[in-house]
């Protein structure tokens, strides 16, 4: 095996690992919290805030009721009791009794709409429980799922690495010192030779340079400086 194909080679596994990096990186940063949780279990306690105080407010209204009945009770004993006679007390009596009534019935409107609210608000915390469990469940699926891509690019990743000191190690030290700085100049240390062209700049090769990369000497472009490599 010429030393061009031998760095090619190199170069094959080496687009593979930063490949390999780069899907590890992505898969990396999908771990982790899910912000759509976060949200549905904020929009759950502040439901569970209000119902509570609703609930709250429920038995407030309802002790305001019993309240203004046990008051209602005395007014109309005393309205209907006998002992007072003075019509105008007897009036402002009566005006009390109204009073008491239309209050109470006021109260009994509330604690329904309170009621209502409440419902609502019941229904909203059951859906979004649903909700909750629903999404929990997915995440959990997709966190174990991206643990297990993972293991699978960590173990491809260590292959790879293991591959790769082999093959350098079957190259002379000094060409592979070569190999990687023309890839941290260029990206690519070494190119095709493609329909007498190099395949890294697109310049045609001279055909003296070509015959050398035919005869499988190290050669490398005269344009672009990367090792020239004939299949
Ligand atoms: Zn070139």
């Amino acid at each position: 095996m010429s030393i061009a194909q031998q760095l090619y080679q190199l170069q094959e596994v080496d687009l593979e690992l930063a490949a390999n990096q780069q899907h590890q990186a992505r898969v990396s940063s999908q771990l982790g919290a899910s912000q759509e949780i976060a949200r549905v279990k904020a929009k759950l306690e502040t439901g569970q805030q209000r119902l509570e105080e609703l609930e709250r407010q429920q038995h407030a209204v309802e002790w305001e009721i019993e309240d203004l009945t046990v008051k209602l009770k005395a007014t109309e004993e005393k309205l209907f009791g006998g002992k007072i006679r003075n019509p105008k007390e007897l009036t402002n009596l009566q005006r009390e009794a109204d009073e008491l009534k239309a209050r109470s019935a006021q109260m009994e409107d509330r604690v329904l709409e309170v009621m209502d609210q409440a419902e609502a608000t019941t229904k909203s915390i059951t859906e979004l429980t649903g909700e909750l469990s629903r999404l929990e469940a997915e995440w959990h699926d997709f966190q174990e799922k991206l643990l297990a891509e993972l293991i699978e690019l960590e173990a491809a990743h260590a292959k790879l690495s293991n591959d790769r000191q082999q093959l350098a190690a079957g190259i002379v030290p000094g060409t592979v010192a070569v190999y990687e700085q023309l890839r941290l100049r260029r990206g690519t240390a070494v190119a095709r030779v493609e329909q007498g062209a190099c395949r890294g700049c697109q310049i045609t090769l001279p055909t003296t340079e070509l015959q050398q990369v035919r005869g499988g000497g190290l050669v490398r472009c005269g344009s672009c400086g990367r090792i020239l490599f004939l299949a």
